[in-house]
């Protein structure tokens, strides 16, 4: 390269530096896979209403589909219909905030995140007065949102880093890997934050298909799991991610923190330093992603289901309540 066109290609890197991070959420595959797991715990009646809004043949786990508001993230067209949705794809939560009586995790007053950005589009999705076009919107967003919310990366930061973006990966599993050609991040160097996004699903996906290891997982669910991880508690979710990321994701397995951010080359991460130890945390992420956006898709499109809820919650407030007054 010439010296000129040198200046120009780091005058680009920085602009799409600048304006890509944070980066893409779980790749295609980790959406692919919550929404597959999600998929089988739809109820016929919700089912029913999706496919009316998403056409018979096709599956929330089309990566088409799930993967949607990534693509339209930077498009241009989509900047006036859907104002300010690069933010929705996750919450800034400080992971060096001090653990103190103040502690607490507050998310955008405005609803301009993950968490807010959920509940609109949930409540879209369950509205009556909304046409089906739109509802398609819902399903997308809803499905993808509701996916990244539980890549814990999209819950946190550390010291300005976008949620890992900015700490290098060198390379992972003794490769240095690049990104292949289609995704938007293909530039620069891989990231702690790609890494959770991508090189990780992959570690655990190995040659099993994204379908394929939905079901594994779906198996893998206990009822107890399943319960605990059935509710709509949204913030909680994003509180989840964000502990998880402060105390493992940002973390060696020994507890030491990693590297601060621009720390060139950047980590070597192999399966004895940080990935073995982590792929637990990847495999419960995407169940957990799974089982709850199962829970919104039924809460919006089944009456019943919602019904179903509340009758039970009731049930155990009053369960709650007679037992104090037993004291
Ligand atoms: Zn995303």
């Amino acid at each position: 390269m010439k010296p000129t066109s040198l200046i120009l290609h780091f005058i680009l890197v920085l602009v799409l530096v600048g304006t890509a991070a944070p980066a893409l959420a779980w790749g295609p595959e980790g959406h692919e896979i919550i929404a597959a797991i999600a998929e089988s715990y739809l109820t016929p009646m919700a089912k029913e209403q999706l496919q009316a809004i998403i056409g018979s043949t096709k599956r929330i786990a089309d990566p088409e589909l799930s993967s949607w508001a990534d693509h339209i993230r930077y498009m241009k067209e989509y900047k006036s219909v859907y104002p300010g949705n690069g933010n929705w794809h996750f919450v800034d939560f400080n992971v060096t905030e001090r653990y103190d009586e103040n502690f607490e995790l507050r998310p955008d007053p405005n609803g301009n995140d993950v968490i807010g950005a959920i509940r609109r589009w949930t409540d879209e999705l369950a509205s009556n007065k909304i046409p089906l076009e739109h509802k398609l919107d819902a399903v997308r967003f809803v499905v993808h949102l509701v996916g990244d919310i539980h890549q814990p990366l999209h819950c946190a930061y550390r010291y300005g880093d976008m949620g890992g973006n900015m700490i290098p990966v060198h390379s992972f599993q003794g490769r240095n890997y690049s990104f292949d050609a289609e995704t938007m991040m293909d530039f620069g160097q891989p990231s702690i934050h790609s890494v959770w996004d991508e090189s990780m699903v992959y570690e655990l996906l190995g040659s099993t298909r994204p379908r394929i290891m939905a079901r594994k997982l779906q198996k893998e669910i206990t009822d107890d799991e399943f319960r605990k991880w059935s509710n709509d508690n949204i913030l909680q979710w994003a509180i989840d991610s964000y502990w998880r990321a402060r105390k493992e994701v940002y973390r060696w397995p020994n507890g030491d923190p990693l590297p601060w951010k621009w720390a060139r080359p950047g980590m070597d991460l192999t399966s004895e330093n940080y990935i073995d130890a982590r792929l637990p945390l990847v495999r419960e992420q995407l169940k957990k992603g799974g089982v709850r956006l199962a829970y919104m898709i039924n809460s919006a499109l089944d009456p019943d289901f919602l019904a179903e809820k509340t009758a039970a919650r009731q049930k155990s407030v009053e369960k709650a309540e007679e037992k104090a007054a037993e004291k």
